[in-house]
């Protein structure tokens, strides 16, 4: 389909649907390493979210309804992933500026000021053991594929592929942030719940593109 504010609004239906389906799966992983509420807190958001865009008038440009998500999730996710989260739709909009139809060049730069904003929020580096372990292979991935001519959904595939590898190889990993972080050794051995997310999120977004 056409990347527009009805593709946003897929989007977000199919996330909302998928991390619904996997809420128990994301918080079995956060009980391993945090407190349990990530599936829960990402599901309440996402149900919001769904909500949030149907209220919005039907001229809205997918910029407004990425601005409307990030205050939906800021104010309903809570935890350490909704100012996270929030914070990566609010800025995943400014590349969009008034555009009514994302190319795949606008795609790369919602990804990248998406993972730039999580970065400049949350402080973690490749490698802590967060959602940034999905986001920065997904931005690269989206790089290269648009680097070398691929469709918007295709980049969108590009970038879902590689957030669910590096959600994987999380699981090794000892975490240096977040909740996660005061286990030191014992985070090691469990996938990061976040980066999890991040995964089915942009799988979401790349099934929906290529409707
Ligand atoms: P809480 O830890 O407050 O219960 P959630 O369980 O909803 O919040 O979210 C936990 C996820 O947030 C982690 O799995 C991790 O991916 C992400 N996270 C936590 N701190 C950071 C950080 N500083 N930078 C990036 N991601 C982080
Ligand atoms: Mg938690
Ligand atoms: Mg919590």
């Amino acid at each position: 389909m056409k990347l527009d504010t009805g593709w946003v609004d897929s989007w977000m239906g199919a996330s909302a649907a998928a991390i619904a389906e996997n809420k128990a799966l994301l918080n079995n992983l956060d009980r391993e390493i945090g407190d349990g509420d990530h599936g829960e807190n990402m599901d309440r958001g996402l149900s919001a979210v769904v909500t949030a865009l149907a209220a919005l008038p039907d001229d809205a440009t997918p910029s407004a309804a990425l601005r409307s998500i990030a205050m939906t999730l800021i104010s309903t996710v809570g935890g350490a992933s909704g100012p996270l989260y929030g914070t990566a739709f609010l800025k995943a909009a400014d590349p969009l500026g008034a555009a009514t139809e994302l190319d795949g060049a606008v795609v790369v730069s919602m990804l990248t000021a998406a993972r730039d904003g999580i970065v400049s929020r949350g402080k973690a580096e490749l490698g802590d053991k967060t959602m940034i372990d999905a986001w920065t292979p997904a931005v690269e991935a989206a790089q290269a594929a648009a680097a070398d001519g691929a469709s918007p959904a295709a980049i969108l595939a590009a970038a879902a592929s590689a957030a669910e590898a590096g959600a994987v190889a999380t699981e090794p990993l000892v975490a240096r942030k977040g909740r996660a972080s005061y286990l030191g050794e014992r985070s090691a051995g469990h996938r990061d719940p976040g980066a999890q997310s991040t995964a089915i999120i942009l799988r979401a977004a790349a099934v929906v593109a290529d409707d």
